[in-house]
């Protein structure tokens, strides 16, 4: 492991983000206002969201998790919502056309070739695994279409199977507090997997998700409220709020 990849004391990080999030949930909440229909976002990354409203039905947290990508939480949550209804599971995807299939997908980023993966995906699930989403990382990583981040958030929102979701935000974060030092989210996937406690593998993600979007901002993050200020050592911030 190489100098400064020790990671910081996550106790206390953890402990400040989630702190920071239940009161960005409450803060989300009174904004929106009871009473809304339909698949909400509470600030939780869009496929967590999807998760619960579905009972972490695999096949659902798949298919959200495969529209999510390249697509902004808002959308995501109601694509999925559009698409499992006329495809709940992998049998009855394969009974629509692509074009049908597509058109559900519809805004996500790149709807067809989504479409186009899914389908194909199902068809494996029912040809080799009985209709089922499989629940190792290895055979996810074999479908079309599915990375590291897709794998792991299905085998962690679907199974409860420890896994760590690294995407842009966790990647910049990590980096950016001086956590560790990797050059893409694979790396910084396996830097975690040694660094971090494994109670905190499926937590990460949607705290620093949620706080990326919020707080720790790509191009100038509010550093003057920042909640965890203390744990960053703030590298290559050039600007910030
Ligand atoms: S201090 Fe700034 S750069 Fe560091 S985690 Fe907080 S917002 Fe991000």
């Amino acid at each position: 492991m190489k100098e400064g990849q020790a990671g910081p004391d996550w106790e206390a990080v953890v402990a400040a983000l989630k702190k920071w999030r239940g009161e960005e949930q409450k803060r989300l909440a009174s904004i929106r206002g009871a009473g809304s229909a339909g698949i909400e976002n509470r600030g939780d990354p869009s496929v967590t969201t999807v998760a619960e409203r579905y009972n972490k039905d695999p096949w659902a947290v798949l298919v959200s998790t495969v529209l999510s990508l390249r697509t902004k939480d808002e959308v995501t949550l109601k694509c999925s919502q559009t698409f499992l209804a006329k495809a709940p599971d992998p049998a009855a995807l394969l009974e629509l056309s692509l074009e049908e299939a597509a058109a559900l997908a519809y805004p996500a980023g790149f709807y067809r070739t989504k479409a186009a993966n899914l389908k194909k995906i199902a068809a494996i699930l029912l040809d080799k695994y009985g209709g089922q989403v499989p629940d190792d990382l290895d055979t996810l990583l074999e479908l079309p279409g599915v990375g590291r981040k897709t794998a792991n958030l299905v085998i962690t929102e679907a199974y409860n199977k420890y896994g760590i979701c690294v995407d842009v935000h966790v990647h910049r974060i990590s980096n950016r507090a001086g956590w560790l030092v990797s050059r893409n989210p694979m790396e910084t996937e396996m830097i975690l997997r040694d660094i971090l406690p494994r109670k905190f593998w499926k937590t990460i993600n949607p705290l620093l998700v949620l706080y990326g979007q919020r707080i720790c901002r790509p191009l100038s993050p509010f550093c003057s409220r920042c909640s965890i200020f203390e744990h960053c050592r703030r590298i290559n911030i050039e600007k910030s709020r």
